[in-house]
């Protein structure tokens, strides 16, 4: 992408509205632009963001066996009267009449329409394990939208629903979907620690929430320091295998780590040293439940057992927040002078800044290095304008790439290029060949 040619309204002014820096950056970096409370539009250098996101949480969902289906943003209020949740929600739902005078509501999670989906198609156990998952809109009519992405009233989350047929197999489903999340986050470059959590209206006794650690996180969290330190990393996980996932899901929740709601003090005191103790703030980015037949008994989706027998079938439910993600990234991965993207989630791999535009080895230079990493499926960011310099990598470093290739008269006339690497401010020269092949083998592994 040329620059010249994209469009990337940059701020340079700090925007008066936003509190935390994640919100600030997002809007300096032209990534959103609020369209009422809690309603954004994603400018394209957001959308090429959020795309990675959801790009990762679907490859993993699959990795796990998970299929992907898309359900509407309305829903006919009659479903939810079936499970009781269309009185029992409260003001967060947003309830719609349409033309023909029937209840509607824009969904802000879709157990009762998944459950409608299953119980229309499937009778047997034969047809188990399912887990179904979509990355679709959703909208709550939060109290208080705030944090830009993080806390919006629409907003893009992925939520997959697990049918089993007893209890043992629901639970592995359970932990199927905390090592895929694990591995989900990993990509994004982010620690997510897995706590506990109290259920809240979905209901349900197993739940885990996904935290990211980070100063202006809304939840307060209590948990053993070398938890944070855990990692998953590139180890094969055979997602049939129950016990191989189980032992993942162990090594990952033995050690204390809570969110307020359940925070035991007398429990944190006897199982934490005093020295690996730590109260901080995190990011809730995703939550698994184990909810049994809460949906399944009232809306009716039975199927026939080994035995013969008629029982409703085992479920849960399992959100990432994919919008939020955006946001909470950039919590975790910025410095003061702009993001800095991870490489699994930026929006162009690298950017290529040509100090002197017009000049005509200068330019021809910047056009090879755009064809070979085009080549090699590395769109670059070339910034071909005319600004100086010195704005140029300011629009760098703001906007987050987390590679740039600088190319400039002296160099060329040497036959080299610069590249920095946005986290660690490192340069080195190289030529334009090596430099491609530098970028490629950084991506090759994302
Ligand atoms: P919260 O406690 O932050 O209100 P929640 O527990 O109500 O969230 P879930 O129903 O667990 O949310 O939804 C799954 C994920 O969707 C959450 O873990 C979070 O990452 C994301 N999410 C929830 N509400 C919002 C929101 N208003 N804006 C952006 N993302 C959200
Ligand atoms: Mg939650």
């Amino acid at each position: 992408m040329r620059l010249s040619r994209y469009f990337l309204p940059v701020l340079k002014e700090n925007p008066a509205e936003a509190q935390i820096v994640s919100h600030r950056l997002m809007l300096r970096a032209g990534m959103i632009r609020q369209q009422a409370a809690g309603i954004y539009s994603w400018l394209p250098l957001g959308l090429r963001v959020l795309r990675n996101i959801e790009r990762i949480v679907h490859e993993e969902q699959q990795r796990a066996g998970h299929i992907p289906l898309l359900m509407p943003t309305l829903q006919p209020a009659d479903l939810w009267r079936e499970s009781g949740r269309y009185d029992a929600y409260g003001p967060e739902m947003l309830r719609i009449r349409d033309r023909q005078d029937r209840d509607m509501l824009y969904g802000p999670t879709n157990e009762e329409m998944i459950t409608d989906i299953f119980r229309a198609h499937v009778t047997s156990y034969r047809q188990l394990p399912l887990t179904l998952y979509h990355i679709q809109w959703k909208f709550r009519d939060e109290m208080r939208p705030r944090f830009g992405v993080m806390r919006g009233r629409e907003f893009l989350m992925k939520d997959g629903y697990n049918f089993d047929v007893d209890r043992d197999a629901a639970l592995h489903a359970y932990n199927r979907h905390m090592v895929s999340y694990l591995r989900t986050y990993e990509r994004m470059g982010l620690t997510a620690i897995p706590m506990r959590a109290a259920s809240g209206p979905i209901g349900g006794d197993n739940t885990h929430e996904f935290l990211v650690l980070a100063e202006t996180g809304e939840s307060e969290v209590f948990y053993d320091d070398r938890v944070a330190g855990l990692k998953l990393g590139a180890r094969e996980i055979d997602y049939d295998d129950r016990a191989q996932v189980a032992a993942v899901c162990e090594e990952f929740t033995t050690l204390y780590a809570r969110t307020d709601e359940t925070h035991d003090e007398g429990i944190f005191a006897a199982q934490v040293p005093a020295d690996h103790r730590r109260v901080a703030r995190g990011i809730e980015v995703g939550q698994i439940f184990y909810f049994a037949t809460k949906y399944s008994e009232p809306m009716g989706a039975y199927v026939t057992n080994e035995a013969g027998e008629r029982v409703p079938v085992h479920m849960g439910s399992h959100g990432i927040g994919v919008s939020r993600l955006a946001g909470a990234i950039i919590e975790a991965s910025h410095d003061d002078r702009g993001i800095i993207w991870p490489e699994g989630v930026t929006p162009f791999p690298v950017g290529i800044v040509n100090l002197k535009q017009g000049d005509t080895a200068t330019d021809a230079a910047c056009e090879e290095l755009y064809a070979a990493l085009t080549a090699r499926g590395l769109e670059p960011l070339y910034d071909d304008t005319g600004e100086r310099a010195g704005a140029k990598f300011a629009t760098m470093d703001l906007i987050g790439l987390p590679w740039r290739l600088t190319v400039g008269p002296r160099g060329v006339a040497r036959g080299v290029v610069e590249l920095t690497s946005r986290r660690s401010g490192e340069s080195e020269e190289l030529t334009v060949a090596a430099a491609v092949d530098r970028v490629a083998a950084v991506f090759a592994g994302v």
